[in-house]
């Protein structure tokens, strides 16, 4: 890969320095060693609130711990107040983003409610003006997010890059006497909007810890160079993401690609996964593939995930793979209110195997484990719990028997002995 910015282009600028100190958007602390936060953003029109506030609690509830919505006209941006109250009536203090593209700095002035509603206010360099206008504009968002006491995320992006940085840039490149590929020119321009509107904000008077940079770009080597920069040159708050990260697995295969690898190195403090839903499909399928994402990689614990064989010609019979996928559903279903009642119980492990090869070490590891009967075997099913052969199932009832003995698990394992009770 061509992982190198050139050097001629390198701007100087802090190595190595690690944030201590997190930003809070609102009850979220982003960065400074706090848990890395899940994050998405609504496709509704901000303008209708009902849609909006609906598909935001999906959202919400779904586990995404901030909330980004569009606010591009004095139609949404009027919306946004009644949209924070009614969450707030339902119970749902989700920090809410404002995405501002090119008029921000007029809903903003113009809407001191939707200002005060939100929770930070999400700005682009690149479409926040053009020629002198463009400091002018960034500059009045600044100081109504210090009037306001928000938080800002600056968010360069690929697609909508400051033209004139990236200009000059060239230019300066061209006249070298070995000048780097168009690729990288683009992404140093790209790093460069981003720290330089920092520097700006900073300037303005937003202290460090109330900023949160973005530079996303849509292929994974280009985003895993660019933040790894954007790390050793800086130490502000890293929102972390693949734009347009594309439909179904290929989004999925290629977030996680690159958000794992930087994740891995400690670069990234929010994250998004960008997925384009099917037309119909589930917005909230973008918090689950975050959660899995962070959880898989043993950075966060959010749900009980179950381990599951692939299956392979000994499961003939589609057992197996129903009672994987209920078993699972039945603990997400069961999640919101296990969270209220078993504290820890989103670290539970548990594992069901397609048949004898497998199944009985594997279900051993797992703190409830059923090993199915594979074609061929007797068709019993035995259940380990903590490493043990508890007992065995079989019969049509197997699969009801099997998420008792779990929720039964769950309320032994995690209940919160009440003060008081009898000893
Ligand atoms: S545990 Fe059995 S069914 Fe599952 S993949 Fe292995 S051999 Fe196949």
């Amino acid at each position: 890969m061509n992982a190198v910015v050139a050097p001629e282009l390198e701007a100087a600028g802090p190595a190595d320095r690690r944030r201590t100190v997190p930003v809070m958007v609102g009850n979220i602390a982003v960065g400074g060693g706090a848990p890395v936060v899940v994050q998405s953003m609504t496709n509704t029109d901000t303008a209708d609130v009902d849609a909006t506030v609906r598909q935001t609690a999906a959202l919400a509830r779904a586990g995404s711990e901030l909330v980004r919505i569009t606010v591009d006209r004095t139609e949404s941006a009027a919306a946004v107040p009644f949209i924070k109250e009614k969450l707030l009536k339902m119970g749902l203090d989700v920090p809410i983003v404002g995405d501002f593209h090119y008029n921000g700095h007029i809903l903003l002035a113009e809407h001191p409610d939707c200002a005060a509603a939100l929770d930070k206010y999400r700005i682009n360099p690149g479409n926040v003006g053009f020629g002198e206008k463009r400091d002018r504009h960034f500059t009045t968002i600044v100081e109504l997010a210090l009037k306001h006491d928000k938080p800002v995320r600056i968010g360069a992006n690929w697609g909508s890059l400051d033209q004139d940085m990236l200009t000059r840039l060239m230019d300066e490149n061209a006249a070298l006497p070995r000048p780097a590929d168009a690729r990288a020119v683009t992404r140093e321009a790209l790093i460069r909007s981003a720290l330089l509107s920092a520097a700006l904000a900073e300037e303005i008077g937003m202290a460090r810890e109330k900023i949160i940079l973005s530079a996303k770009v849509s292929a994974v080597q280009d985003l895993i160079t660019v933040y790894a920069e954007l790390a050793r040159r800086a130490d502000y708050a890293l929102h972390l993401g693949l734009t347009e990260a594309g439909m179904g697995s290929k989004g999925i295969v290629a977030s996680t690609a690159a958000m794992g690898v930087l994740l891995q190195q400690g670069i990234g403090d929010t994250i998004r996964v960008s997925l384009t839903p099917e037309p119909g499909g589930d917005r909230t399928r973008e918090v689950t593939v975050a959660q899995e994402m962070l959880q898989t990689m043993g950075l966060r614990t959010f749900v009980p995930l179950v381990a599951a064989c692939p299956g392979c010609g000994r499961t003939t019979s589609t057992t197996f793979q129903e009672l994987a996928f209920d078993v699972q559903d039945f603990i997400r279903t069961r999640m919101p209110e296990w969270k209220r009642h078993y504290p820890g119980v989103e670290a539970l492990n548990v594992a069901v195997m397609g048949c004898i090869v497998n199944g009985p070490g594997e279900s051993k590891h797992a703190d409830i484990g059923i090993s199915l009967p594979g074609t061929g075997e007797f068709p019993t099913a035995p259940v380990y719990i903590d490493g043990k052969k508890a007992m065995t199932l079989r019969g049509p009832g197997l699969r009801e028997d099997f998420k008792k003995i779990v929720e039964d698990y769950v309320a032994r394992r995690y209940g919160v002995v009440q003060a008081g009770a009898a000893e």
